[in-house]
C-alpha cells in the first residue's frame, strides 16, 4: 500500500466510498447535468478559444518556414533620409583649413556662396541683403591681425583650432560658426553653428534671446548630426538661404510664421532638382538664391519638416 495515497483520502474505505457516491449522485442529478451542458453550449459557441490563447502565442513565435525556402526580400524604408543634405558622393571635396582666408576673401567678394546661386534673381532684387563673412576673435588685436590677413595677401596669421567665423546677413541674423582641425592641410570640421538677432551681442557660445534663433541653431545642429563631415561651404550655402527668413513662405504650409508659435521658416530641407520641378508652388517662394546644381534649399516651419 501506497501511504502517501492513503493520506489524501478519509481513514475507512467505507467512509471514502460514500463520499464518492454522493458525489456521483450529484453530478448525475438533471441540474448538474443542465449547467454542464449549458457550458458547454457556450463553450462551442464562443469562438475566441479561452484558455488556449497562450499556445497559439507560443506557435506564432516559431518562424513559419517560406514556401519557397528563402528569406523574404528586404523592403527599404520610405525615402525619408537621415540627412538633411544631398547625398554626401555629391559633395565638393571638404575645404582644409589652409584654404579658409581665401575663402573668406573669395565670399566677400561674391564669389562663392551667394553669388553662384541664382545672380540673376540677386540681381533684380534689391531687397536681398548681401553677406558677409569675417574670422572672429574674442580679443580686438587678434581680430585686427585676422582682418588684415583675409583682406589683402600679406602676411598670414597661422589660424589656431576651433577657428570661429561670424556670418551676417544685415537685418536678418548673425551666425557663429565654430570650424576644428588639426593640421592646415586637414579638412575643416564644423563644430556649431550659433544664430543671434542681428543686434543682438553674444559670445559665439552663448544662446539668443529669441525663439526663432533658437530654433535656427537647433535645426542647424541637427543637419551637422546628420553629416557630420559636412563640407564647410555647403553649411555657408545654408546659412545663406536664411536672406530670406523672415519673408520667405513656408514650402509646405505656404506661411511666413508658422500657425504655432509665430516662428519663421527657420528649418531648411534640400530638394533635388526632379522632385523640386515637380512641384511648382514651391519655386516662387525659393527663388531668393537657394537654387543650386542638382536642387535647391527649401524654407520649412521645423514643424512642417516632412509634410
Ligand atoms: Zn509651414
Amino acid at each position: 500500500m501506497d501511504r502517501e495515497f492513503g493520506v489524501t483520502f478519509n481513514s475507512t474505505p467505507t467512509h471514502d466510498f460514500r463520499a464518492l457516491k454522493d458525489f456521483l449522485e450529484v453530478l448525475c442529478s438533471d441540474k448538474a447535468q443542465e449547467a454542464l451542458q449549458a457550458a458547454r453550449a457556450s463553450e462551442d459557441a464562443d469562438h475566441s478559444e479561452l484558455g488556449l490563447s497562450f499556445l497559439r502565442g507560443d506557435r506564432k513565435r516559431k518562424r513559419p518556414q517560406s514556401p519557397v525556402g528563402s528569406p523574404q526580400p528586404y523592403v527599404p524604408s520610405p525615402p525619408r533620409s537621415s540627412s538633411l543634405f544631398a547625398s554626401p558622393e555629391d559633395d565638393p571635396p571638404s575645404m582644409r583649413a589652409e584654404s579658409l582666408l581665401e575663402f573668406v576673401r573669395e565670399f566677400n567678394r561674391g564669389s562663392v556662396g551667394e553669388s553662384k546661386l541664382s545672380t540673376a534673381a540677386a540681381e533684380t532684387d534689391t531687397t536681398l541683403a548681401k553677406c558677409k563673412l569675417v574670422i572672429w576673435s574674442r580679443t580686438k588685436t587678434m581680430r585686427d591681425e585676422l582682418k588684415a590677413a583675409s583682406t589683402n595677401n600679406g602676411a598670414r596669421r597661422p589660424l589656431t583650432s576651433p577657428v570661429v567665423l561670424r556670418f551676417m546677413i544685415p537685418d536678418v541674423l548673425t551666425a557663429y560658426l565654430s570650424l576644428i582641425f588639426t593640421q592646415l592641410e586637414d579638412p575643416l570640421v564644423v563644430e556649431s553653428v550659433t544664430a543671434f538677432g542681428p543686434r543682438e551681442r553674444k559670445l559665439p557660445h552663448e544662446q539668443s534671446d529669441y525663439l526663432a534663433f533658437q530654433g535656427l541653431s537647433q535645426h542647424i545642429a541637427k543637419m551637422i548630426l546628420s553629416h557630420p563631415r559636412v563640407p564647410v561651404q555647403i553649411l555657408m550655402n545654408v546659412l545663406v538661404s536664411y536672406r530670406g527668413l523672415f519673408v520667405d513662405r513656408c514650402t509646405s504650409c505656404q506661411r511666413v510664421l508658422s500657425a504655432e508659435g509665430h516662428i519663421p521658416p527657420v528649418a531648411r530641407i534640400w530638394v533635388p532638382k526632379v522632385v523640386a520641378d515637380a512641384k511648382p508652388t514651391a519655386s516662387v517662394e525659393t527663388r531668393h538664391g537657394t537654387d543650386q546644381g542638382g536642387g535647391r534649399w527649401e524654407s520649412r516651419h521645423t514643424t512642417c519638416l516632412y509634410n
